[in-house]
């Protein structure tokens, strides 16, 4: 006995496939298409384990015991954080926004350890922006700079950039030119129709020197970024012509020390490009619904990332009010994590903290976090247990179905739960 379900939306990676057909069989999905090498497993695993899993220092409880003791160990907070959302849905990320406001937490997402460099940076210089829709019917430049998407977003290239035929791209992958930029030869660059290797720390020279072309000015990089005068002037050429270009950037440009002024002048080079055509830059977002809980917490307190509540308004502060340092300083006596996604990128002194604080962990049945919540529990898949929404990379909202609809509660559910019982 099976069926099939099509036009189902994958959350494993930010572009949100809306197109996914899955084939149930016995309560379990047992074939997704088309394929990708990070859906397949995901949905898989998602479809093996359902059971709720609640649990008070490492012992089995009942929900009810388990939201007394969350509320016990809020109460008595003085500086709590609620940390994640990027695995949740638009209703978790207003009930645990909602919650923060009554503790007076702090509140952050997993931005903070992936592109907040480049908020930062379109905070201070705006971005020319675009969604993938535009990209794929338009874009007849497509570059990636410090990104690997063959490995990191599989169905991206084929979906939104560089394969699919469009209203203005009526032969696909023949119509559109492919430039890969990065320090070593990916499996992007290997389809690439240029690839150009750049030394290591060389994107701000590469960056500058490609704005001066623009200008008629010709800077030699070479010692700093490899690249030859005439590599600068070619690229320059290619880019200037474009009908529609757009430049895809990933952590290989952001997660650098300066990653913030690399992705500033990056998205200075975008609006300068303007000047001689249509050309837009798109951030390449990793987890699932991180632009949500972007969009959401910016859309309830003005901010995306990184919020206090401790003077009973929200504010803004990258660092001081971000999960990773403020747990290594210190600064948190109890944590809300609504997901575990990215907690190992947090610095050695921030996971140590984490293992000694009491911790309330909302999340799906599949997650293993190498360290045992004060409380723990088993939250519903947004997109696979229940409906939800998610926002793609480009900040798409897409609706997400319940193929595997089950009785789990949503991080959502827990969250109001304890909010109620803490009263206002
Ligand atoms: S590219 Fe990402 S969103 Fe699309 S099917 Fe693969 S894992 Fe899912």
């Amino acid at each position: 006995m099976f069926e099939t379900i099509a036009n189902v939306a994958c959350t494993r990676c930010a572009c949100v496939c809306d197109d996914v057909t899955l084939t149930i069989r016995d309560g379990r999905i047992d074939q997704i298409a088309p394929g990708c090498s990070l859906a397949e497993p995901w949905f898989a695993e998602q479809s093996r384990l359902c059971e709720e899993l609640v649990s008070v220092d490492g012992q089995p409880a009942s929900r009810e015991a388990a939201i007394a003791r969350a509320v016990d160990i809020l109460r008595t907070a003085k500086s709590p954080l609620i940390y994640g959302l990027s695995r949740s849905s638009t209703p978790g990320q207003r009930a645990a926004i909602a919650l923060a406001d009554r503790l007076r937490a702090m509140i952050d997402t997993t931005a903070s350890e992936g592109h907040a460099p480049s908020i930062l940076a379109l905070q201070q210089v705006g971005e020319s922006t675009c969604s993938l829709g535009e990209v794929r019917n338009r874009a007849d430049l497509v570059m990636y700079w410090g990104s690997n998407p063959a490995v990191s977003h599989p169905r991206h290239m084929s979906r939104y950039s560089v394969e699919p035929t469009g209203h203005q791209i009526p032969n696909g992958r023949s119509d559109r030119r492919l430039v890969v930029i990065d320090v070593k030869e990916t499996e992007t660059a290997a389809v690439a129709d240029e690839f150009l290797p750049l030394r290591e720390g060389g994107d701000l020279d590469a960056i500058l020197a490609l704005r001066a072309e623009l200008q008629g000015q010709h800077l030699d990089v070479e010692a700093t970024t490899g690249w030859s005068r005439e590599q600068v002037s070619r690229l320059a050429d290619h880019l200037k012509p474009c009908r529609y270009g757009i430049v895809f950037f990933g952590y290989g440009l952001v997660h650098q020390p300066n990653g913030h002024l690399l992705v500033e002048q990056l998205l200075r080079l975008v609006t300068e490009l303007n000047a001689f055509t249509r050309f837009a830059a798109r951030r390449m977002r990793v987890v699932g619904d991180v632009s949500g809980a972007d969009s959401v917490l910016a859309w309830q307190t003005g901010y995306p990332f990184s919020v206090s509540f401790a003077r009973g308004f929200p504010r803004y502060s990258p660092g001081e009010f971000s999960a990773g340092p403020a747990l290594a300083r210190h600064d948190v006596d109890a944590v809300i994590l609504v997901g575990s996604e990215r907690l190992e990128t947090f610095p050695p002194a921030a996971q140590e903290r984490l293992r000694n604080v009491p911790t309330i962990l909302l999340d799906g049945p599949t997650a293993t976090p190498d360290f045992e919540p004060t409380v723990r529990f088993t939250t519903a898949t947004y997109g696979i247990h229940h409906r939800g929404t998610a926002y793609r990379m480009d900040e798409v909202p897409i609706p997400l179905a319940a193929p595997l609809a089950n009785d789990l509660p949503t991080d959502a559910d827990i969250l109001r739960a304890i909010h109620a019982e803490l009263g206002e």
